[in-house]
């Protein structure tokens, strides 16, 4: 073993921490309260919530203290859903709702806008996808409509409605909020579980899934809720839950062991330590942030229309925008990048000169970007900022 190559890694430093204004989409809705920041300290070592493990029902859902148990219930009434795990990560939660709501082979169907993480969670459950269109360049609006078409077509082709079907509230790439109320209504008149992605809603702005009709509702803890990674949320209905959330029955052929206390999907428990814990010390922080969703999307829309003064520049999706997250379509910027010596990576540079970061290194084309939970003061500045970049190499702006 090479000592001084592993001893470095004990001086691990974060390159983008305080200091800078990080626009990545995936970053924003995972910054940490303070509360967060102490609990992750206090509860660092391994298995730190484990020390009054029940013994007779030995769970990570069961345990009192700390008040796990208080808090997948109070989870559970924000959502509007019945029952709540906190499991590794949004793609776990899918990937346990697909598991156990279909057998290999069967269908589920997502729509075309969906994270990769959902298209893999149904591979490794065994599943095929049909997946509803968008209305392609520039809205991308997912046509919800035409779930009612594919669940008929699932049951035209298999003989039977799919496993389940999923829509995610709000895309990766566009930040495009789609009718939830209208999906699950189709849903429900075929008898078919509703799951909502929530990776990019729960967790900033209220989200209901009593009233959406949601059958199962997921969401990621790093992305949405101010904790720490890993961590996703698994939320369902009572009835779905019987479900979901069946107990193992398998038996040792020799010792007769069994653990019928355990949920077979869980593989008993889940997130066991510090990210459960900056979970648990946000909470009350997202409960109050949720309600000042309005003012997020004021930011989103007026940076929007800032960087849109910019020659040949447009901000793809839906319009207005009713979420914070945005991909912007330069060709002014990428006609800069290509007479400029650092090609793409000029816009990095300058961004990174303004202590901005975040913009993908080397596009200039299309990026994202997402003014969650930034102050007023910091949204003008990344929007003059962008406007004196275009300036300074030559770009109209209006
Ligand atoms: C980010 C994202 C995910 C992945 O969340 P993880 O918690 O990292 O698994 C899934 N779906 C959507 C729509 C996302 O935006």
């Amino acid at each position: 073993m090479d000592f001084e190559r592993v001893r470095r890694f004990a001086e691990i430093r974060r390159e983008y921490g305080s200091g800078y204004i990080n626009l990545n989409p995936i970053q924003r809705g995972g910054i940490l309260s303070e509360a967060a920041r102490r609990a992750l300290l206090e509860f660092g070592d391994g298995y730190s919530v484990c020390d009054w493990c029940p013994p007779k029902t030995p769970r990570l859902d069961m345990i009192k203290r700390p008040p796990i148990a208080d808090l997948y219930q109070d989870i559970a009434e924000f959502l509007g859903m019945d029952v709540v795990r906190v499991v590794t990560r949004c793609r776990e939660a899918k990937f346990i709702a697909f598991r156990m709501l279909g057998k290999p082979g069967d269908y589920v169907v997502v729509d075309a806008n969906a994270h990769y993480s959902t298209y893999l969670a149904a591979e490794l459950a065994g599943l095929r996808v049909k997946e509803i269109p968008h209305s392609g360049y520039p809205d991308y609006r997912v046509l919800v409509e035409l779930y009612e078409d594919k669940i008929k077509e699932v049951i035209r082709e298999t003989g039977k409605p799919p496993a389940a079907a999923l829509l995610t509230h709000v895309d990766h790439n566009y930040g495009n909020l789609s009718d939830a109320k209208a999906v699950s209504d189709i849903c429900h008149r075929f008898g078919v579980p509703f799951v909502l992605n929530a990776a990019y809603t729960a967790g900033v702005m209220p989200v209901n899934g009593r009233e959406l009709g949601v059958d199962v509702l997921v969401s990621s803890g790093h992305k949405s809720w101010a904790a720490s990674a890993p961590t996703g949320i698994l939320a369902l209905t009572e009835e779905i839950a019987k479900v979901v959330l069946a107990r193992s029955s398998i038996v040792g052929d020799w010792s007769g062991k069994s653990f019928p206390e355990k949920e077979l999907a869980l593989l008993g428990c889940t997130v066991m330590g510090a990210p459960l814990a900056s979970l648990m010390a946000s909470f009350p922080y997202v409960v109050e942030r949720v309600q000042r969703w309005g003012e997020e999307v004021e930011k989103a829309r007026y940076l929007c229309q800032q960087l849109e003064r910019i020659e040949e520049t447009r901000v793809l999706g839906e319009k207005p925008k009713r979420h914070t997250l945005m991909q912007v379509e330069s060709l002014g910027l990428y006609e800069v990048s290509k007479k400029h010596k650092r090609r793409g990576y000029f816009l990095y540079d300058e961004l990174k000169a303004r202590k901005i970061t975040g913009i993908q290194p080397g596009l200039t084309k299309h990026f994202k970007l997402n003014t969650y939970g930034l102050s007023w003061e910091e949204v003008r500045y990344v929007a003059a900022s962008f406007i004196e970049i275009a300036e300074k190499y030559g770009l109209g702006v209006s």
